[in-house]
Order: structure tokens, then sequence, then C-alpha cells
């Protein structure tokens, strides 16, 4: 039985406890309802213990080699490649999504872990004569130091690596506060750290039912370096605004409203499989998930018919059932959103072509949804984070580019376009973060992950993942 592996504390100094107060939470299937398994719900006594674990850590965990630190990523990396049916399993059940899918997410998660054990001996710095020629400029890179990383439901694992691989790579030591929904893939994955040999101290789990007064405590200690946070924007600005008390270096990962254009000249076939991924994976549950997808007007019919008749042969479903496509929405309350806003769709003179209802029973299930409605509706500018996909159309390619920058995030965006010229007059003037060309999931570790406008500050994969847990310190050198 898996779950009877899964440890259920907090983990601070390399040593699993109860809750100082002995309080626990229920983790629930959402596609049951039922309670999985209950953990502790640390409070910020909890969370200054693992504070206190990390800050004693941090200097001899900064002293380590790189390629100790290297090692110890590549062996989690083979480990979670080993047990990837295992966390596969342990996603869908507490979090919904198809085990393909969370299978998908391991794979994701787990090339973070390689990427940065290459990463790690690679931190260099640089030397050069000032240009007067009177004296050498020299730059070294140290750890940040102790980060608290904060991480949202949807990518249980994905969310975790992406920031605990950087900051092991870095020399940097943790406080994880894993979303109260799906805490159970990251306290498995602590646990798998330590095994690959990670100090006691550099990696310390603390899951709180009261994330923001837990929290708070450790954004006023000068001890805390660093946040990092993935989640929604209007939690984001909360923490933004804690974190200027100290100045903290902070990395953002929030909302998203990715347009996905349709021109043309697509192949629609190629097109309507990216918006099929770029809508549904995750069902809808993900920050580079398709908000708004523009069409070109003389394709739209064409293009809504496909996409409305692919939408409505998924299968929706339990994640862990044998088949299942489209999994459950994390909860009750993101079933009555995603009601909200077909009728808020209708009412700005929208069309329902497929779905738009909640599924009846258990679980909190929604309907694979397709509605034409105008591209400038308001509420599209809301990010839907569930399985509704809104046709809007456009007839000038300038008219498709402002339609896309009319929207305070600047995530993700796609386009569908066969010809090169067009594809790169629009990818240079389109105000986000990533751009995706004839495809619809473009997040890799190797490439840098992150947003601009209120989506956030910063980038997690790629080569400037690490940047963020390493600060540059100049030296200048007399002759
Ligand atoms: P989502 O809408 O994806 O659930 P949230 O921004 O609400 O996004 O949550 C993302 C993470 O932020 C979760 O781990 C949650 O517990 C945490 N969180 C929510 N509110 C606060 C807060 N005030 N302070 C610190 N963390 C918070």
């Amino acid at each position: 039985d898996l779950l009877a592996g899964v440890p259920t504390g907090v983990l601070i100094d390399g040593v699993w406890r109860d809750a100082r107060g002995g309080a626990r939470i229920g983790v629930e299937d959402p596609s049951t309802g039922k309670v999985l398994l209950e953990v502790a719900d640390g409070d910020a006594a909890d969370m200054v213990a693992a504070l206190d674990a990390a800050a004693a850590a941090q200097a001899s965990w900064a002293a380590t080699s790189p390629r100790d630190r290297a090692e110890i990523l590549r062996r989690a990396f083979d480990e979670v490649v080993r047990r990837a049916d295992d966390f596969a399993w342990l996603i869908s059940t507490e979090m919904g999504k198809p085990l393909a899918e969370s299978a998908g997410e391991v794979r994701y998660a787990a090339e973070f872990l390689r990427w940065f054990s290459e990463e790690a001996p690679r931190i260099s710095g640089s030397w050069r004569r000032s240009p007067e020629g009177t004296s050498r400029l020299l730059t070294m890179k140290a750890p940040v130091g102790p980060t608290l990383m904060i991480t949202p439901w949807n990518f249980p694992l994905a969310m975790a690596t992406r920031k605990v691989a950087p900051a092991v790579a870095a020399g940097c030591t943790m406080v994880l506060k894993p979303s109260e929904l799906t805490p159970l893939t990251s306290l498995l994955f602590a646990d798998l750290l330590q095994q690959a040999g990670l100090p006691a101290g550099v990696l310390n789990v603390v899951t709180t039912s009261r994330a923001g007064e837990a929290t708070l405590p450790l954004l006023g200690d000068p001890r805390l370096r660093k946040l990092t946070f993935t989640g929604s924007t209007a939690v984001g600005r909360i923490l933004l605004s804690a974190a200027s008390e100290q100045v903290l270096r902070t990395s953002m990962e929030l909302g998203g409203n990715a347009p996905l254009l349709v021109f043309d000249d697509a192949d629609l076939d190629v097109a309507v499989q990216g918006a099929l991924d770029a809508k549904m994976r995750n069902v809808g549950q993900a920050c580079t998930a398709a908000n708004r997808l523009l069409v070109h007007e003389s394709v739209a019919e064409e293009f809504s018919r496909r996409l409305s008749a692919a939408m409505s042969g998924l299968v929706v479903g339990p994640g862990v059932e044998p088949g299942v496509q489209v999994g459950p929405l994390i909860d009750a309350r993101a079933v009555d959103k995603a009601e909200r806003l077909v009728d808020a769709a209708r009412a700005e003179g929208g069309e329902v072509l497929t779905g738009g209802h909640a599924v009846p029973g258990d679980g909190h299930f929604f309907e694979p949804t397709v509605l034409r409605a105008p591209a400038t509706a308001a509420f599209v500018q809301e990010e839907i984070f569930g399985p509704i996909a809104p046709i809007g159309t456009f007839a000038e390619t300038d008219e498709a580019v402002a339609l896309a920058n009319s929207s305070s995030y600047g995530l993700a965006s796609y386009v569908f376009s066969r010809d090169l010229s067009r594809v790169l007059d629009v990818v240079e003037r389109l105000e986000f973060g990533m751009v995706g060309v004839n495809q619809g999931v473009i997040s890799n570790a190797a490439a840098p992950f992150g947003g601009i406008k209120q989506s956030g500050l910063g980038r997690e994969g790629g080569a400037e993942g690490i940047e963020e847990y390493l600060e540059t310190k100049y030296v200048g050198l007399a002759p």
C-alpha cells in the first residue's frame, strides 16, 4: 500500500515529527471527496523550527562541493524515475489528473533534478580588465541562502522539483510549504531526497492549513533570504508586500491568461491538437492553459467544429481509472467558478457549442466546454482554470496581437501559423514570457519558464533557473 509509505509529519532537521500543536489536516481524493490520509498541520512555531534548521545548515551546505550536490540530485533523478508509477498514482489520487498525465508530470518533474545536477558544476564567475586598464574586475557566485518555497496543488511534484533542484544545485537550504490540498507527493519526494543523501536541515517541509499566519514570521525573520512562490496573483501580491519588509530576493510564478492565436494559414489539425493540449492539460488547471482562443474569422467555423468534436469525445472520470482523459477539478469551488464563467459568457452574447455543465454525482467534474464569445468579452480577462475554451475571432494580424496583449497577465501564449515571417513578427510583438509556436505544451526543464506583467518575476528552469538562487559578488582587484 503506497499511502502507508508516505511520511505524514513535518520534516525538520532530517527528522519527521508531529506538528507542535498536534493538529492534522485530511487530504482528500477530489474524484470522491473522501479523505485519503491525514498529515501534520504545522503552525508558525513549526515554521520557525524549520527555519532554525535551514539557517543552521546553510554554511556547511554552501561549503559542499558542486559535484557532491550534483550527485545527490542525480541519485534523486534516478530514484524518481525508478518509482515513476508510485509518484504518478499518488499525484492522480490526491490531485485528480489522469494517470497518463501524472506520468508526464513525473517525467517533467524528474528532468529538473537531472538538469540542475548538470548545472551545479557549471556555476562560474568572470574576470576582465577595467575599461581604463587600471584594475581587474572579478565576479563570483554565492548561494542566496535560506529560502522559503510555497507551492500550489496543480503540479504537486513538478512545482517542488522546479524550486528544490536549483536550490540544491546552488547550495541554498530550504523550508518547503506544499499546498495543503496536495502535500503527499511533496512529502514522499522529501523523504526520497533524504535517502539520496541530502544532509539533515537542508530541506525542511511543513504543511499547514493556515498558510498566511504560519509563514508570516519567516518573512520577517532576518535569517530568511529568499521567497519563491507559485500560485495566484492575489496571494503573490500579499507575499510580495510582506517580502518588502526585509527586501527579500523573490521569484514569483503567478497567474496567466494565455491567448492562443490561429491564423488563416495554420494547419488546422495541428492547431486543434495544440488547442486541446493547451486547454485540457490538467483539466485547464495550469497557469499556462489557453484562456482565450483567438481564431481568424475565415477559419473560425471549421476550427470550432473540429475542436468541439474533439472536446466532446474526451472521456471524463476519476484519474486512476484506465482510459480516462479528463479528471475532476480540484474542489467544489472550482466547479462553481466554471459554472459562473459559462453564465457570464452567455450574458455577454456567448454561445455554448459543447459541454457547459457540471457532471452530477460524486467528485468535482465539469464537462469539456467550447463556446463562441466576442474576443473582447470581459469574462475572458479572468483566469479560467477549468475545461472551458472560449473562441473569439479576429480579422487582421494587428488586431490579433492587440487582443492577445490586452491582459494584465503575460505568462504563456501560443501561435499557430505556417508563415515564418508572420510567426517571427507576431512572436516579437507578444508581451508574454513564453510563446509556443505550432504546439500547445512548451514547458521544458531546459527552458526558462516565467512571465512578465502581473504573471510574475524571475524564471525557473534553463540556464536562468540556477541564477535565481545565486548572488553575484564583484571583487575589484588593484594590480
Ligand atoms: P491556487 O489558486 O493555485 O490554490 P493560491 O495562491 O491560493 O493558489 O495557493 C498557492 C499556495 O500559496 C498554496 O501553497 C497556498 O497554501 C499558499 N497560500 C495561500 N495564501 C497564502 C498566504 N496568505 N501566505 C502564504 N501562502 C499562502
